[in-house]
């Protein structure tokens, strides 16, 4: 066996040398530079990073199988002093010590979103070929700014951006990049369609009177990341303008329609149409076919926010709910809300390659232009960032290992149980529920009645918070028509209409109780 020249020492530690020296043997950290390179991953120290690691994944598969509630209650002000006091100057030198230690500062209180109670954000469960695919990207710390750095780290993030293009349907001519998130996602998606706005106007002066007068339109039920995006943009303040939805939550197309027009009428220009596939409150679905009508009629962008919806990709039931989501200019999808992917992984994909250019810079020493002449695939010319994970290596392992049905099988299984969870709900005279969502959200509210009745508000504010003081488990909160609104988010297949049904007496007794004690001590009041 031929090893490659590493310091004897780090040879020791590799498998068959005759006596391996201990992988983690307490360290003097101010010995110098000798100690400190054995915490370099590479060719010498690789019996002690699978040490490292294995002793890691086993205290996390311990951990986990361990965990009885999504939560543990815990405030900021028990927890910042743990961490506060961490001398962060004085390492532990040692694995073990700082694994214990990150128990007590995270692990133990984390927030654990594999639990069937963690009823709250779209934030998924993960699967396991993604943690996989999670722990070699970062071992080999691929940057998929440029090909040189990348290989074929580039090739395998192009062939996702390919195949999640064909599942939209954007034809042969798309293209796209992985993102950290739906925001990022959004606000590159409005970046593109705000330079294709401003070709109309070339030149400096032009542009600068141009700018004030352009417009986006979503819903009302649109993600804020929208109206970010807009300012970060150099909009206007109020170039956002929102299109009421139907009883669905839905964007009424007449409406936009109407708000087109209105605007030429006003010498404004419409920049581009947001619709969502998946709103993050009420996983409405904009009537995507109809929206992109209007777009097409009036020859406006039409960017479709898929960041929670883009589950339905995989579907093998579902798919014909995005129908018209192929006649978008942009799309965002993210893999880390509906394909079960760790954060981040997330992308944008435009209908037609050549509007990438608006985000193509060159620098002599990373990427200059005649590296496109030579047909060498720099992301960078691409995206937003310069230094960027491989996150896409976690969604390619997870098709590999997976595929795409067993992965769409999964989202299936939350729409069903949301479904489930909608049906429980309107039948229960204690609670009512606001739409029926097709994806996996339910919005409802407990209805106190009698005395108590002017108390809905609080009482669900109250009983969200009780709840996730007691750890029991964890729901979202939101407004609707400005009245205090509880939402369940069912994202854990794992989770069944037993928990749905538990959680949901658990909110009865918190805010019945709080609904008690108000009206008694109002009572007691008026009786004093
Ligand atoms: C979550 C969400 C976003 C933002 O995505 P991040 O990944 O959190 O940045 C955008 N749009 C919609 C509809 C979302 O639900």
């Amino acid at each position: 066996m031929s090893l490659p020249a590493y310091p004897v020492e780090a040879v020791a530690n590799l498998p068959g040398s005759p006596t391996p020296a201990p992988a983690d043997a307490p360290l003097d950290f101010r010995s110098g530079a000798t100690a400190a390179r054995r915490h370099l991953f590479n060719g010498g120290t690789a019996a002690r990073y699978r040490t490292v690691l294995t002793r890691g994944v086993d205290r996390m598969a311990r951990r986990v199988a361990g965990v009885d509630r999504p939560f543990t209650g815990v405030t900021p002000g028990e927890l910042a002093p743990r961490v506060a006091g961490i001398d962060l100057d004085r390492p532990l030198g040692d694995t073990a010590a700082a694994l214990d230690e990150l128990d007590e500062v995270y692990l133990r209180d984390a927030v654990w979103f594999h639990h069937p109670r963690y009823l709250a954000h779209l934030n998924c469960p993960v699967v396991i070929p993604a943690l996989l695919g999670e722990a070699v990207l970062s071992a080999v710390n691929s940057s998929l700014d440029t090909w040189d750095q990348s290989i074929g780290a580039t090739l395998i993030e192009r062939r996702l951006i390919d195949w999640t293009a064909e599942r939209i349907g954007l034809g042969p001519a798309a293209d796209g990049v992985f993102t950290s998130g739906g925001s990022q996602s959004n606000l590159q998606a409005l970046l593109l369609a705000r330079e294709e706005a401003c070709q109309a106007a070339p030149g400096r002066e032009a542009r600068a009177e141009l700018l004030p007068r352009l417009r986006v339109l979503t819903s009302t039920a649109g993600h804020f990341s929208v109206q970010k995006s807009a300012n970060l943009l150099g909009l206007a303040p109020d170039a956002v303008l929102t299109i009421p939805t139907d009883a669905q939550r839905r964007m009424i197309p007449a409406v936009l329609r109407r708000e087109i027009e209105r605007c030429r009428r006003e010498g404004l220009v419409v920049m581009a149409v947001v619709a969502t596939a998946g709103t993050t409150d009420f996983g409405s679905i904009d009537p995507l076919d109809e929206i992109a009508g209007v777009c097409a009629a009036t020859g406006v962008w039409l960017h479709v926010d898929a960041a929670y919806g883009c589950g339905l990709l995989a579907s093998p039931t579902r798919r014909h709910l995005l129908d018209g989501i192929e006649r978008a200019d942009s799309v965002t999808v993210d893999y880390h809300k509906s394909f079960f992917q760790p954060v981040s992984s997330s992308a944008v994909l435009v209908r037609d390659r050549r509007v990438l250019r608006h985000v193509t810079y060159h620098a002599d020493y990373l990427n200059p232009a005649r590296m496109v002449e030579q047909r060498i695939p720099n992301q960078v010319d691409k995206s937003l960032q310069t230094t960027r994970r491989f996150d896409a290596l976690k969604l390619w392992l997870t098709l590999r290992v997976m595929g795409p049905d067993l992965l769409g099988d999964l989202f299936d299984e939350v729409v069903d149980r949301a479904a489930g969870a909608w049906e429980l709900i309107s039948e229960d005279p204690r609670f009512e529920v606001v739409t029926r969502s097709p994806l996996s959200t339910v919005v409802f509210r407990y209805l106190p009645t009698g005395p108590g009745r002017g108390l809905a508000d609080e009482a669900n504010l109250y009983a969200r918070e009780a709840l996730a003081a007691s750890g029991a488990a964890l729901v979202a909160g939101t407004t609707v028509d400005g009245r205090h609104f509880l939402k369940f988010t069912l994202l854990n297949p794992e989770t069944t209409l037993d928990d749905v049904g538990h959680v949901l007496q658990l909110i009865a007794e918190h805010a019945g109780r709080y609904v008690h004690e108000r009206s008694t001590a109002d009572l007691a009041c008026r009786v004093g």
